[in-house]
């Protein structure tokens, strides 16, 4: 009901409709049923996954010749959303091989992407993107990991944290300094690391409060000797690549707070319209009506940041501040929301098991990875204080 009211006012093409509606049908049929066992047991969803990529829905913006969607990044964000609505992690496995996929289709050779791209996303294979260091988080800058160049490619040292799939991946995209970086502490490059190479080696697996079944660990290389066809993009080039995908990123990331956000509302509109209970009272009461009422106007204005942001992207006119707001707003007011939600049902919402609970943990990490909200706030008023984006 919430999403087909916002469906009209999103103006959106028949393919734009198509995936959207592909992909809400999914999260109802495959992904929901599931989402609270896989949020107690923590596993990879691998059957999900292989199920996703028969729907055709990986690499929604990746050319059909690969295997993707061959869409836009509006269908991108409708696609996280919906697949949120259903459970988070599963939004955010979406996401994932989205920034990958889109990194090997964009700067990738033939032979990259026949060999990496192609198994990708027929989910035949697993993929991490490999940033985050234990002394570079928000500070990309300060990255350790070094490739040097030797007779046989390149010999990789350094370790990642907190990567998404790190416990499974077959192959990570891992963001290093290479010879070419040297002279410029943003000069980096990405190399296509597979877990076969030897001095490849990951840590255990993290145990987070929420989005449970998204596998997390640490990546470890040392003297991990890469072929020298390893580099993906231009050598050098890799932090600017980086943080182009990481636009298109961020609108996800606020597609899948959107998700959470909506999921929470559907939730407390289906307890609070049960007039048969002794509960009736509370459900007219002005807190819970002001509480939807905000909920569903903070969703509103969050469907239309993440359409606007999305639209220039698709325009290609740069999107990074408009990106960086949809998730700065969306994130924070999923946590709010879904926090809210809790406090309106009581006991029940806080009861381990009942769906709010979960989405309250769910949400909380929106607001850290892909850039935390401290560093959304640097983006945009860096943008403003150069002069870009007027509101
Ligand atoms: C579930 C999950 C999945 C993840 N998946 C991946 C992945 O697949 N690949 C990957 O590379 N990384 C991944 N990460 C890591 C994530 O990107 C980092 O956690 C994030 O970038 C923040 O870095 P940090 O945790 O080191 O925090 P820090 O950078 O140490 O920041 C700590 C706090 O200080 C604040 N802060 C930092 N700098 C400033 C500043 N200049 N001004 C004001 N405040 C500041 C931050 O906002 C934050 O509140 C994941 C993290 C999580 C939790």
């Amino acid at each position: 009901m919430l999403s087909t009211e916002a469906e009209a006012c999103r103006s959106l093409t028949d393919q734009q409709r198509t995936l959207m509606q592909k992909a809400r049908i999914f999260a109802r049929k495959e992904i929901a049923p599931h989402a609270q066992e896989l949020d107690w047991t923590a596993k990879f969803a691998n059957t999900i996954y292989k199920k996703m990529a028969r729907q055709g829905l990986l690499g929604i913006t990746v050319p059909a010749k690969w295997g993707g969607a061959e869409s836009d990044t509006l269908s991108y964000a409708l696609v996280m959303e919906e697949l949120s609505n259903g459970y988070a992690s599963i939004a955010d496995l979406c996401g994932l091989v989205e920034l990958c996929a889109t990194l090997l289709n964009e700067l990738g050779t033939e032979a990259q992407k026949q060999r990496y791209l192609v198994p990708l996303l027929k989910a035949q294979t697993t993929c991490s993107f490999a940033l985050t260091e234990p002394d570079a988080g928000s500070d990309l800058a300060a990255l350790a990991a070094t490739a040097e160049k030797n007779s046989r490619g390149f010999i990789l040292n350094g370790s990642k944290h907190f990567i998404h799939n790190g416990p499974i991946c077959d192959f990570a995209l891992v963001l290093a300094r290479s010879p070419a970086a040297k002279a410029d502490d943003r000069a980096m490059s990405i190399f296509i690391v597979e877990s076969s190479y030897p001095g490849f080696s990951r840590g255990v697996k993290e145990n987070k409060m929420g989005q449970r079944a998204s596998q997390l660990s640490s990546l470890y290389f040392k003297d991990c000797q890469l072929p020298p066809d390893a580099v993906l993009g231009i050598d050098g080039d890799g932090f600017k690549h980086m943080m182009v995908v990481l636009e298109r990123g961020r609108i996800g990331i606020a597609a899948l707070s959107l998700g959470l956000m909506r999921s929470a509302l559907e939730n407390v509109l289906k307890d609070t319209a049960d007039k048969d209970r002794a509960n009736s009272a509370k459900a007219d009461s002005q807190t819970v009506q002001w509480a939807i009422a905000n909920m569903a106007t903070d969703m509103y204005a969050a469907q239309a940041m993440i359409a606007q942001a999305a639209r220039l992207k698709d325009q290609g006119i740069p999107a990074n501040t408009q990106a960086s707001m949809a998730k700065l707003f969306a994130s924070e007011a999923a946590v709010k929301h879904t926090g809210i939600a809790v406090q309106i049902t009581g006991i029940q919402g806080y009861t381990q098991g009942n769906v709010l609970e979960r989405l309250y943990r769910d949400a909380k990490v929106t607001q850290i990875y892909e850039g935390t909200s401290e560093v959304q706030r640097i983006i945009i008023a860096r943008s403003l204080q150069r002069g870009g984006l007027t509101p």
